[in-house]
């Protein structure tokens, strides 16, 4: 039997796959590519099928499921059994998280239960599955760290939004569920009342990221980065300077502090490009800046840049986005 990379999917009940968990395919995939190494998944939560269907369809070798009732809210008393079962059943040495509300508890837990080591933000994998070393993010993204290992145990590592590509999806690729048994445990905390889930969209999930900075001049002058953004199908961000000055919510703060975005395409208009800023945008596929200062820090990031005065350049960008109200 090949050894197994393992990605390990806290599901939510009658869930799909998420975008996080995709990449978390795509990454095991990757690294299991040219290893001889077969990609296992865990699926652990209640009504789950969806989503092992789902993994079986990106390429999962193995699909092994814990579904029951008491799952249906993330407990790490509950959760690391099973996945501790998931990992002796595949004899993972590299285990994969995708990220989610439950990374930061799930991970380290995990790790220590199996005298193995866990390592947050990685962007790359390198070795093989016995000597596996990994690169990760460092001060919020603005830098990048190797890491080796010498604990035992297994390697469980999260990662860094946007490494990889969800693997492609060939409908009716089928795998049989491998059940994992849920083991008679008394939680030690319990959630009374769970979290109610955001509601509308997310900036972390946009695919379009306009954001403004100080380079505004004037909080009025944020409408503009709002219709440039609505023009293009996206949603507004923002530097934390201009959010310091409430010229946008705290919600809408982009770096360090604020949101981590992904998106296809970020506008970054009349920010200068802190790192504390750019830990938090700096996974986009594609940056395009507009800032009058030719030196601005922004443009060592920016694929597109603009050197003008953002004030006459919205005005245009949102006609050519073709914004009704522009
Ligand atoms: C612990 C810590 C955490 C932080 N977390 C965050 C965070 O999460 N997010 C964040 O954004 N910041 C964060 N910061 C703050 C960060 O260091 C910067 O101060 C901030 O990002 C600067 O915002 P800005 O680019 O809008 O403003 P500025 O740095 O003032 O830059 C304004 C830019 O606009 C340009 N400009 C001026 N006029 C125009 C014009 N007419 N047209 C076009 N361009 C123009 C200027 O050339 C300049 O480059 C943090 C700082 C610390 C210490």
């Amino acid at each position: 039997m090949s050894e197994h990379v393992l990605v390990l999917i806290s599901a939510a009940p009658g869930a799909t796959l998420r975008a996080a968990d995709r990449e978390a395919l795509g990454a095991a995939r990757a690294f299991a590519e040219g290893r001889g190494l077969a990609v296992a998944c865990a699926v652990i939560g209640h009504d789950v099928q969806a989503v092992a269907t789902e993994a079986a369809e990106r390429g999962a070798d193995r699909v092994l499921v814990a579904d029951a009732a008491e799952l249906v809210t993330f407990n790490g008393d509950r959760f690391i059994p099973l996945a501790v079962a998931a990992i002796a059943a595949t004899e993972a040495r590299v285990v994969i998280v995708p990220r989610g509300p439950d990374l930061l508890e799930l991970v380290p837990r995990l790790a220590a239960r199996l005298d193995g080591a866990s390592v947050m933000g990685v962007v790359e994998l390198r070795g093989d599955a016995q000597d596996v070393s990994v690169v990760a993010t460092a001060f919020g993204g603005a830098a990048h760290a190797v890491y080796r290992f010498n604990a035992p145990g297994p390697r469980i590592l999260a990662l860094a939004p946007a490494v990889a590509e969800a693997p492609e999806r060939v409908a009716g690729r089928a795998v049989a569920n491998e059940p994992i048994a849920p083991s008679e445990v008394v939680p030690r905390v319990e959630v009374v009342t769970p979290a109610a889930p955001l509601e509308g969209p997310r900036l972390e999930d946009a695919r379009v990221v306009v954001s403004g900075g100080r380079g505004l001049g004037a909080a009025d002058r944020y409408s503009m980065i709002v219709s440039l953004a609505k023009a293009l199908g996206g949603m507004p961000g923002a530097s934390r300077a201009i959010v310091d000055d409430a010229w946008a919510t705290p919600a809408q703060q982009v770096g360090l502090t604020g949101k981590i975005v992904v998106p296809d395409i970020y506008f970054a208009i009349g920010i200068s490009g802190a790192s504390q800023h750019m830990a938090g945008c700096s996974n986009a596929r594609c940056i395009v800046a507009v800032n009058t200062d030719p030196q601005a820090p922004i443009f060592r990031y920016a694929d597109y840049g603009i050197v003008a005065d953002c004030l006459e350049v919205l005005p245009e960008l949102i006609r050519l986005a073709g914004d009704p109200g522009a």
